[in-house]
């Protein structure tokens, strides 16, 4: 069981917080994203998973090992681990063959020569590298490059996969076959993966379960689809999809509906808070028509492929995003209807 438990984990450097009160599981098998932005603190909990640093406070554990304690002192280093790394930068060793950077972790272990020829096989079958065993790292592509990294990770069998923004270096087109390459190998192996990203659309592509952390801390760890449609507070609904949060007051909640004053009107939402401050107003909750009485203009037109984003303008100046499949034109005056947007508690 490869199960990682994180209780009350915190990084400080030189006084700073990079990782604050981090208590949280990731369960055997998971496909985990750590997402946020930059100098959030996501790189530094992975290298605290990794063992590559030590934690201030608290304590990590893998399964029923304590791998890390901050109040103790203790600290199994990262070789003793059995977790494998996917670096932005591969990471490969360039002297060595394809193959062999392959092959080299089973050799580290003392396995036989024959074990060594069959697991580096199929590895590299795995990762589609076969025909590419004998060239060297600087024949590869950058999408080569990391599957090697990937056929390396695969033959030492990990508990755990830990991955630092590992297409950051490849251009679009190659990012969106490298996400299958990834959830393939995950498949495969049912290791617990944990993936480094500040690229949403790649985590809510292949994470089980994503942390949106800010600041240090944690805060939502939860579905992709949750996490746009229930967010849990300002920080959740603005970095993750697109959308505008507006005050809400009024809130009238009984047993089978709720509402509450959102710009003016009486809406119904959705919320499981007992006294909702605020709701996120996706471009789904917002609709087009003659009748909408909540009037804005058209401030700008992005085309996305087969439909328009409009950034509108309400009269009391609040920018509220809709989706349209006809175009308008900057200028234009709208009718907006609000659908039932999500609604949270926020101080
Ligand atoms: P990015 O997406 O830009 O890589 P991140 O979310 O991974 O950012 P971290 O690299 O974890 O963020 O950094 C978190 C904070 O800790 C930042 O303020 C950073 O400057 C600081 N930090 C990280 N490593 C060190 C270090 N070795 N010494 C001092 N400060 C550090």
């Amino acid at each position: 069981m490869a199960d990682i438990t994180l209780t009350s984990v915190g990084k400080t450097f030189s006084g700073t917080p990079a990782v604050q009160d981090i208590s949280t599981r990731f369960e055997d098998g998971e496909f985990i994203a750590l997402l946020g932005p930059s100098g959030c603190g996501k790189t530094t909990l992975l290298r605290l998973l990794a063992g590559f640093e030590v934690p201030s406070q608290g304590t990590i554990r893998i399964g029923d090992r304590d791998i890390a304690n901050g109040d103790t002192g203790k600290m199994i280093p990262p070789e003793n681990r059995n977790m494998g790394f996917v670096f932005q930068s591969y990471a490969l060793w360039p002297h060595m063959t394809v193959r062999r950077n392959v092959s080299y972790p089973l050799e580290i272990r003392g396995f036989s020569k024959a074990e060594i020829a069959s697991q580096t096989d199929a590895a590299l079958t795995a990762t589609g590298l076969g025909t590419y065993a004998e060239r060297m790292p600087s024949e590869l592509s950058g999408g080569q490059r990391q599957r090697v990294a990937l056929a390396r990770c695969l033959v030492s069998d990990p508990d755990a996969v830990l991955l630092d923004e590992p297409l950051a270096n490849l251009d679009v087109a190659l990012r969106a076959s490298m996400q299958t390459v990834f959830t393939d190998f995950h498949k495969r192996t049912c290791a617990t993966m944990v993936y480094v990203t500040h690229d949403q659309a790649e985590a809510m592509a292949m994470a089980d379960r994503i942390a949106v952390m800010d600041n240090g801390r944690i805060q939502q760890f939860d579905t992709p689809q949750n996490l746009y449609e229930r967010p849990k507070n300002r920080f959740v609904a603005e970095f993750v999809g697109l959308g505008t949060v507006v005050p809400m007051r009024g809130v009238e909640k009984n047993e089978t509906s709720a509402h509450g004053h959102v710009l003016g009107r009486r809406i119904a939402i959705n919320s499981t808070h007992e006294c909702p401050s605020h709701v996120c107003l996706r471009p789904e909750n917002l609709t087009i028509s003659e009748t909408g009485d909540l009037r804005a203009k058209v401030a700008r037109v992005t085309y996305l492929g087969g439909k328009y984003l409009l950034e509108t303008v309400s009269e009391c100046g609040t920018r509220l995003l809709a989706e349209t499949r006809a175009k308008f034109e900057v200028g234009v005056q709208l009718g907006l209807t609000i659908t039932t947007p999500w609604a949270f508690y926020e101080d």
